[in-house]
This record gives structure tokens, C-alpha cells and sequence, in this order.
């Protein structure tokens, strides 16, 4: 029996390995010249495998119940049992998973040496346009060449960061094939927002609790903790930003308004700022406005958030500053706004939102319910994952049920 796996990235590695470890003749036919240029990029190169806390409630889908099913049967125990027979010896910071060098490209010799030791066929630079089911047989075309399967698994990722690989040219195919597909939307991505971001001002970082409202200011998101990056072109970036992409398609897609706010020092009350101040004002009276702020926040943002909430006058001494200005300069500190006009293009993306519908595959088999021995791993599905290893988890969780159960007779 011949398994084709078509995607030769993490999913793609994880189920062609089990596939040929259960003894199946196993063919990988990768579009690019080298595999696995994802999950080298991943994490700065640093391979954030998985996560300790993997549970559905980190996945975004239409269909979590599925999420669920999959992560029970084969979660993160069993993927670092499968790590540990690859020889990958591994390291937690926090809950986050790592090799131990953090090095992802460890990660891919281990599973490029299985390939080779079992002998799986390496199709390198073919590019998979149409997939067909000819009787017991599946015939894989691309051009000029036509590869003959028993069974095939589709790993080829969705529509995220396309130089990497994933360009999502085998969904026509597959909707052919009857499959339907949930609209595909760029996740983990950075967003376009509204004040201008002044071209000085890109670069510096801002450290706060961040979270989206609604136009009645109600929280419609979670509120994530961790740094942000200002960039040119009126981008914010960092990966509590990269989290709240994950939300804002539906708000933009409807033309509702959604807005961003930034609570830097989550530590500090409004009063201990106050008083933070004060103190600092009064030990050096004299000392311009402008550097009233430095140590609090960067530098670079001083002259673009004074103007903004109506000092012009930076150099003015701060002994100019009457109690109610610096109430209003505490409470600004604390709440920084911005409106959410878009995001970054696919190619800033970690990530695709939607893909094919999990309600037309077999959590248990990966299997899918319309075309018998056509399976699916990673992140071609419409799953997707918040960041910290939970994408990377979903590929090793259905790269083994899918390789596992399309080799078992
Ligand atoms: C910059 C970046 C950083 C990331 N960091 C992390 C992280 O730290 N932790 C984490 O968990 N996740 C991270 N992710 C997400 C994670 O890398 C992906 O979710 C995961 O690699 C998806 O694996 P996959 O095998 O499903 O798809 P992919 O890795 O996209 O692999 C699909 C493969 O199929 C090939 N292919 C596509 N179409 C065809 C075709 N028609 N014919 C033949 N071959 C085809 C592609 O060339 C590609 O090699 C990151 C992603 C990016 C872009």
C-alpha cells in the first residue's frame, strides 16, 4: 500500500514518519525545494513545539468540539513520547515547549533522518495542482507528472506566510473533491490602526494589558499581557497584538467599529502613578516636561503622546503642571487607544482562520467522511491556534492520527 503525503511541512513529517514506522511505502511530495521552511522559521528559528496547557479553549474553529476529540486522543503526553523516541531531547520555559537547543531545525533533522532510515520517497519542487479519485486509486497531478496513491494525506498548511511554502492552491481541488471550505482570514497577524503612528515613533515598545472593545465599550476579547511593537505604516505588531488579530475579521468585515486599548503598568493604580509623579516632579522642579516620562515610557513615544493628549509646550519646567494636569497625565499614561482599520497581509501572517470544514473529517481518523482514504493534518483544517506551540501541537496531533490511521489496514 502506497500513502502519499502531499505537504512536506510539520504536519507532513509527523504523519509520513508514523506512516512508514507502521511499515506503509510512503511518498512526501513537497512543492519547495527544501522541507519543513514553516516550522524552521517558527518561533525565530526557536521551535516552540507545543504547549503544557494544549486544550481546545487555545484553538479558534467553528467546530471546537472537534479541537477537543483530537487533543484527547492525541495531545501533547503523546507527542513528547513520539519527541523522545525521535531523540528530541526537550526543554519547558513556562508552559512552552522547546527543543533543547531551541534550535527548530533539530527538530527536522530528527524527523528527516526517520525518512530516510525508512526509506520514504522525497518528491522535492512539485507542486500538487488537482487530486482525483480514479476507482480504488487516487491519481496526484501537477504538471507535467502524474503520481499514482492508495491513500493520501493533505498536508500543504492554508494561506499563511506564502513565502514559506503554503500558497493554498490545493483548495479548488479539494471543493471538487466535495469538501467545503470556511473562509480563509489571515491570524496572528499585525494591525493597521487609526491615530497616524509618526515614522519617529517606530521601533519602541510599549508593555501593558491589551484587549479589543466594542463601540458601547464592552470587552470582546481576551485580555492579553506582553509588549508592543510600533511600526511604520500606522502598524502595531508584538504578540498580545498578533493574539487580538485573531478577532477583529468579523468587526472589519461588517465595517463595526473596534477599538484597542493599552493599559501599560498593569502594577501600578492610578493613584501610585499620581504620587510617582509628584514625588518626581517635586525633587526636580525645573526639569522640562519632556523628560518627565523618561524611565516610564520609551523616549521616542514622549514627544508623540504629550502633544496628543494637549502638551505642546514640552520644554515647559514641571512645576507648571497644577494637580489636575497630572491627574489627566496619570490617567492618559494608563490608557492608551487606538482604532482597528485592518491587518497586515497574509505574509506577515503565523496562521490561517478557516480552512476545511472539521464537520466533514473523523476527529478519530483524520479521515475525511466524504472521500474514503483522503485524510487531513495541520493546518490546512479550520483550526487554528493562539501563539506559544499550540499550532505546531495541532500538526504533530493530526500529522500522527492521520499518518497512524491511514497506514493501518
Ligand atoms: C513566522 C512564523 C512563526 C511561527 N511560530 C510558531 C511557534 O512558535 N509555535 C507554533 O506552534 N506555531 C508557530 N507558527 C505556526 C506553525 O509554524 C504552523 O501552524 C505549522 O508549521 C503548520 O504546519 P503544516 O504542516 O500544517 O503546514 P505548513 O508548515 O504550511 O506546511 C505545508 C507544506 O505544504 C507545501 N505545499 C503547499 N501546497 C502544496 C502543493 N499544492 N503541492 C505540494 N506541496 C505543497 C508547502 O510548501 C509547505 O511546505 C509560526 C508560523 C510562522 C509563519
Amino acid at each position: 500500500m502506497l500513502i502519499t503525503v502531499i505537504g512536506g511541512g510539520a504536519a507532513g513529517l509527523m504523519a509520513a514518519t508514523v506512516a512508514a514506522w507502521n511499515g506503509a511505502k510512503v511518498r512526501i511530495i513537497e512543492r519547495k525545494g527544501k522541507l519543513a521552511k514553516k516550522l524552521l522559521a517558527s518561533s525565530n528559528g526557536r521551535g516552540n513545539f507545543s504547549n503544557l496547557d494544549t486544550k481546545e479553549t487555545h484553538y479558534y474553529s467553528n467546530n471546537l468540539p472537534f479541537v477537543k476529540k483530537v487533543l484527547d486522543i492525541f495531545g501533547v503526553v503523546q507527542t513528547l513520547s513520539v519527541f523522545e523516541g525521535l531523540g528530541i531531547m526537550v526543554k519547558e520555559k513556562g508552559t512552552k515547549l522547546f527543543p533543547y537547543t531551541e534550535k527548530s531545525k533539530d527538530i527536522v533533522t530528527n524527523f528527516i533522518y526517520e525518512l530516510e532510515k525508512h526509506n520514504v520517497e522525497v518528491v522535492l519542487n512539485f507542486q500538487v495542482n488537482q487530486i482525483i479519485k480514479d476507482r480504488e486509486k487516487f491519481l496526484i497531478k501537477g504538471q507535467h507528472r502524474v503520481f499514482q496513491s492508495d491513500k493520501v494525506i493533505v498536508a500543504t498548511g492554508g494561506n499563511s506566510s506564502p513565502q514559506y511554502g503554503s500558497n493554498g492552491i490545493i483548495f479548488p481541488t479539494l471543493q471538487d473533491l466535495g469538501h467545503s471550505i470556511v473562509e480563509l482570514r489571515p491570524g496572528l497577524v499585525p494591525l493597521k490602526v487609526r491615530p497616524h503612528i509618526d515614522k519617529d515613533v517606530a521601533g519602541s515598545k510599549l508593555e501593558g494589558n491589551i484587549f479589543l472593545i466594542d463601540q458601547n465599550g464592552e470587552i470582546v476579547s481576551k485580555i492579553y499581557t506582553g509588549e508592543i511593537l510600533f511600526k511604520e505604516d500606522d502598524v502595531l505588531s508584538g504578540i498580545p497584538i498578533l493574539e487580538l488579530s485573531n478577532y477583529v475579521h468579523e468587526y472589519l468585515e461588517q465595517n463595526t467599529p473596534l477599538f484597542l486599548k493599552i493599559v501599560p503598568f498593569p502594577q501600578y493604580s492610578h493613584r501610585s502613578l499620581v504620587d510617582f509623579l509628584v514625588k518626581k516632579i517635586r525633587s526636580k522642579p525645573e526639569r522640562p516636561i519632556k523628560l518627565l516620562l523618561v524611565s516610564i515610557i520609551e523616549e521616542r513615544l514622549i514627544p508623540y503622546f504629550l502633544p496628543k493628549i494637549g502638551f505642546e509646550n514640552l520644554e515647559a519646567p514641571v512645576n507648571s503642571l497644577d494637580d489636575k494636569d497630572i491627574e489627566m497625565l496619570a490617567d492618559n499614561l494608563k490608557d492608551w487607544n487606538f482604532e482597528v482599520v485592518g491587518t497586515t497581509s497574509w505574509k506577515d501572517s503565523q496562521v490561517s482562520l478557516g480552512g476545511i470544514n472539521t464537520t466533514e473529517i473523523d476527529p478519530y481518523t483524520l479521515e475525511s467522511t466524504i472521500i474514503p482514504d483522503l485524510f487531513f493534518a495541520g493546518e490546512i483544517m479550520d483550526v487554528a491556534g493562539e501563539s506559544g506551540g499550540y499550532n505546531l501541537q495541532w500538526s504533530w496531533s493530526t500529522g500522527y492520527l492521520a499518518g497512524n490511521s491511514a497506514s493501518s489496514e
